[in-house]
């Protein structure tokens, strides 16, 4: 049980590779919330360090324990997680601490590609054939047991990394060996919080993609915002760009969608805080991609505002530690972003056509993420962007034609691997 002295104190799970700590810190500071940050970092370097609390993403019993330690020292009143990484982290913490939260099983199995599977298929939920299979399995012998077209994907990264379509055997055996060599690149032989042993493969569902950012308060499913995914993803990489809210399909599709999603949560058990959810649409209703028990991930979130003006890391913190909310509807105005892809790998030297691009009526932000002078990879091996273009106007249709424009005004110079490799 918590005391009086909880009631300011939060725990935020990140790491240096996550776009959403700051985010979160600017929301609970304008609540007053007192954040711990918990930083992933494995123990030899956490000595040098030697931050407040830190915690190693790779053991999340240990993990979990560390939190317990501390914050019996210093009473908490909600672990939250910035990104995927934690949440399983954040959920087994919270029950050591007696805190409302997911239960442990219902944060694995939204993380677990594998296990969230077999728990919608269990529930009928509507979701693609699959099967796991061993990173070291003979892609030439699995080729003629699966169907065509197929998606190889790893079980617990995201963003797309690794994620490939397959058309026929030849496609598979490529797909297989490639997504095989990312998942054993992904962690090390000891690494609890990463399956790098298995692959799985699915049937490609066929139609559009939507995504529904939602919110649950024990166990009923609010839709935060549906958006809109207008440029086709068909593979082989399922690079995601624009994203576009509200929806502009039938209200009839929508109320679908949101079922489904409710559905797919129920099934994983899950309960509590975000959920991220991808589906997709075709002529038999929505098929359940995957349900994450976070919120949207990147810089997306800053196209969202509620009520008068809350974010959606105030929203999400205010729920955490049980504040009043105002609303949990979405400004009227539409809005979206374009996570801007990574054409080719390389070195990125030079970024222009910012001033131009910014000018574009409806864009109120860009966000260049990625640093000059660093290296840079596309999917499937990469799993990051460019950066953010934020838009925000009257209507759909004119909020995704700003966001093209602005990117059409972009430039990226980068040089490619392939000459950096001769120099
Ligand atoms: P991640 O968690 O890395 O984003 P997902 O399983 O969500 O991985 O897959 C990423 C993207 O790949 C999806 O948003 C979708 O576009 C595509 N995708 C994944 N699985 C399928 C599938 N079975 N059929 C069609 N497209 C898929």
């Amino acid at each position: 049980m918590q005391n009086a002295l909880s009631d300011n104190r939060i725990i935020l799970l990140t790491s240096s590779l996550s776009y959403r700590a700051r985010a979160f810190l600017e929301a609970a500071r304008r609540l007053g919330l007192e954040v711990v940050q918990g930083l992933d970092m494995p123990p030899p370097l956490a000595d040098y360090w030697q931050p407040t609390l830190p915690v190693d993403f790779k053991e999340p019993p240990r993990a979990a324990q560390d939190i317990f330690n501390f914050a019996a020292q210093k009473p908490v009143r909600a672990v939250i997680p910035v990104d995927d990484g934690a949440t399983v982290i954040a959920a087994l913490a919270s029950e050591l601490l007696d805190l409302s939260h997911n239960s442990s099983e219902a944060a694995y199995a939204a993380r677990n590609k594998h296990r969230m599977r077999e728990l919608l298929s269990a529930a009928g939920v509507p979701s693609p054939r699959f099967r796991p299979f061993q990173v070291g399995d003979d892609p030439a012998t699995i080729a003629a047991e699966v169907n065509y077209p197929c998606v190889v994907k790893p079980l617990m990264l995201s963003a797309s990394q690794g994620v490939i379509r397959a058309n026929n055997p030849a496609e598979f055996e490529q797909a297989f060996r490639r997504t095989a060599g990312i998942v054993k690149a992904s962690g090390g032989e000891s690494d609890e919080s990463h399956d790098c042993t298995h692959v799985l493969v699915e049937d490609f569902i066929p139609g559009f993609e939507v995504a529904l950012e939602g919110i649950l308060t024990e166990g009923r499913l609010k839709t935060l915002a549906l958006f809109d995914k207008p440029d086709p993803l068909d593979g082989p990489f399922f690079e995601e760009t624009i994203y576009v809210t509200p929806s502009r399909l039938p209200p009839p599709v929508q109320e679908a969608i949101f079922h489904c999603t409710a559905q797919a949560c129920r099934a994983l058990g899950l309960r509590e805080g975000p959920v991220h959810a991808e589906l997709r649409v075709n002529e038999q209703g929505p098929w359940v991609v995957e349900v994450a028990g976070r919120s949207i991930g990147g810089l997306c979130s800053n196209i969202l505002r509620f009520g008068t003006s809350m974010s959606l890391e105030e929203l999400i913190l205010r729920q955490a530690v049980g504040m009043e909310i105002e609303s949990l509807n979405r400004e009227e105005r539409a809005g979206g972003v374009m996570m801007i892809p990574i054409p080719g790998a390389g070195l990125l030297k030079c970024v222009e056509g910012l001033e131009q691009a910014q000018a574009v009526p409806g864009i109120e932000e860009i966000e260049i993420t990625a640093k000059l002078d660093n290296r840079i990879m596309p999917l499937p091996e990469g799993s990051s962007y460019l950066g953010f273009i934020f838009a925000r106007g009257e209507t759909p249709q004119v909020v995704e034609a700003a966001l093209r424009e602005a990117h059409r005004h972009l430039r990226f110079t980068i040089v490619p691997e392939i000459y950096l490799a001769r120099r």
